[in-house]
């Protein structure tokens, strides 16, 4: 309570009842005694007036000055009002408080609230000062581009979507190559933050996706359908020639014509093998996110593969050692995992030694190496020549070969074991390539035995 508003408000009170004294008093019509009195009375009584609704008015000053101020709701001066026509000021203050106070809670729930979708977008977002300096990140921009982010924005076609977006308020978008802090392809959506008619543009919103998955996965489907072409393509040049010559220099030449005939099988049989193998490989990767649901027995199934493929590994002299353990069923497709075996055993009958031994083992997982839940492993070894380290990590990509001319000479059509890797995703298993040159191969597949088939199991 200051004493300046106390001083003033007795005067303004005192005033009038001092003057009308003062007349009578000069006047005559009261004693001087009485009016000195008088005089004395009206300064203390308006003096207590002008102190208590000083106060009063402090308290409501008070009040207006922090409605709405979050966590100081009452400032210094607080209490009950002792004048009737502040009290009922009061009534209305407080109703306004309440409302701001109201409004204020509203509006700090609803910033924190966008404050935390923006920090919680998948998509990394950087708010840009019209000085180009950076207002705000969101944790996808921290972690994606952590301490490089000035150093994104001075991308020159990141720039240049931020300058045009601030000038002329129109949202911009550019492809953008990020050599730091790993390379990567981004789409950058840049939205201005203003009124069309601020000129230019306070701020701007750059979301910056990440498209280096889509790219790649686009750039490999379009290697896939070269690369098949490819494939394709050069068999069916090759029974064209033929075709031709038989129509011309050999029509008449049957000792030729059946040299050339032969080797036209030999085409026809490597597209058809081709165009088998494809089709399989888009059926396994069509269902590929769908676990089977078919009770099978793998021992069973390893037997049956062993019995089509045992001919062709005497032919060549080779030798084929079996071991399969006790299995506990497992769920999985029986079509497909008979499909595994047969690519991994042609495979190391097509790369192994001539002559050499082929070893097939199956038998519960018990090794660290594969995941704690219960498996079983199903190993295919053979004694070639083996594979150079680099090739490992390569040799289940779609048409990878490590020698193109020796794959072809046997058959190859290198989807083989891109098939391979696909089933084994598709069963949630792994699939392992071991190697050492000189000395022979090991393909191994750990497939989980989920409770459901153990449960069958013991029923
Ligand atoms: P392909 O039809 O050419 O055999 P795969 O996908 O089955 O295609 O195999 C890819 C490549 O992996 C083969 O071309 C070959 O170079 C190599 N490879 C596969 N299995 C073996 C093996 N047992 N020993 C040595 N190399 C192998």
């Amino acid at each position: 309570m200051r004493v300046g508003h106390v001083l003033r408000g007795t005067s303004v009170v005192a005033a009038t009842p001092i003057g009308v004294l003062a007349a009578l008093l000069a006047s005559g019509a009261v004693s001087a005694l009485a009016g000195v009195a008088g005089i004395v009375v009206i300064v203390t009584g308006s003096a207590i007036i002008a102190a208590v609704q000083a106060r009063d008015l402090a308290v409501l000053h008070d009040q207006i000055r922090y409605a709405g101020v979050m966590n100081e709701p009452t400032g210094p001066h607080a209490g009950a009002l002792r004048l009737p026509s502040t009290a009922a000021l009061k009534r209305d203050i407080d109703r306004l408080v309440r409302i701001l106070t109201a409004r204020a809670t509203l509006a700090e729930r609803l910033r924190q609230a966008e404050e935390a979708i923006v920090e919680r977008l998948p998509d990394p977002l950087i708010v840009v000062r019209s000085d180009r300096t950076v207002e705000r990140t969101n944790a996808a921009a921290r972690a994606a581009f952590g301490d490089e982010i000035p150093a994104v924005l001075r991308h020159p076609g990141l720039r240049t979507a931020i300058d045009r977006a601030l000038s002329q308020h129109v949202t911009q978008t550019a492809d953008l190559s990020l050599p730091v802090p790993v390379a990567r392809e981004v789409n950058a959506t840049v939205l201005a933050m203003a009124d069309p008619d601020d000129e230019p543009a306070s701020r701007v919103i750059a979301v910056l996706s990440d498209r280096t998955r889509e790219h790649a996965v686009e750039r490999m489907r379009a290697d896939f359908i070269a690369n098949a072409s490819h494939e394709l393509r050069t068999p069916l040049a090759s029974l064209i020639g033929f075709i031709d010559t038989l129509r011309g220099p050999a029509a008449d030449d049957p000792p030729a014509q059946a040299r050339f005939l032969k080797i036209m099988a030999e085409q026809a049989a490597r597209m058809n093998r081709l165009i088998d193998d494809l089709l399989s490989l888009s059926r396994v990767e069509l269902v590929e996110h769908q676990q089977p649901a078919a009770r099978i027995d793998l021992a069973d199934l390893v037997r049956v593969a062993i019995a089509g493929f045992e001919p062709r590994v005497q032919s060549r002299g080779n030798t084929l050692v079996v071991s399969v353990a006790d299995l506990p069923p497992i769920v999985g497709d029986a079509d497909q995992l008979s499909q595994v075996l047969q690519n991994l055993l042609e495979n190391a009958l097509k790369y192994g030694r001539e002559g050499g031994a082929i070893c097939l083992t199956a038998s519960v997982a018990a090794n660290p190496r594969w995941p704690a839940a219960p498996g079983v492993v199903i190993a295919v070894n053979d004694d070639g020549q083996g594979i150079a380290r680099e090739h490992l990590p390569r040799l289940t990509e779609r048409f990878y070969r490590i020698d193109q001319g020796r794959s072809r000479a046997v058959g190859g059509t290198g989807l083989g074991l891109a098939i391979v890797k696909h089933i084994v995703n598709r069963h949630r298993g792994q699939f392992l390539i071991e190697s050492t040159l000189g000395v022979g191969s090991t393909f191994t597949i750990w497939l989980p035995v989920n409770s459901q088939s153990r449960e069958s199991a013991s029923a």
